[in-house]
């Protein structure tokens, strides 16, 4: 299942939604930003097909 999140870039300070796949308890991958498309690395961590807990990291 895939679940949104709201997540702030850590270079231009955008927000944007992307998606995650609530059926990975831990994850890790990078995505670019829509507006200033470096990349950054988010780590999520699901449970019950929520997302929990998640961090935005500069690469
Ligand atoms: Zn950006």
């Amino acid at each position: 299942m895939d679940e949104w999140i709201d997540i702030e870039c850590p270079y231009c300070g955008q927000h944007f939604e992307i998606t995650v796949d609530t059926t990975t308890a831990h994850q890790q991958f990078v995505s670019d930003c829509d507006v200033c498309c470096r990349p950054f690395t988010v780590n999520a961590e699901c449970a019950n097909g929520e997302v929990v807990r998640f961090d935005v990291l500069a690469n």
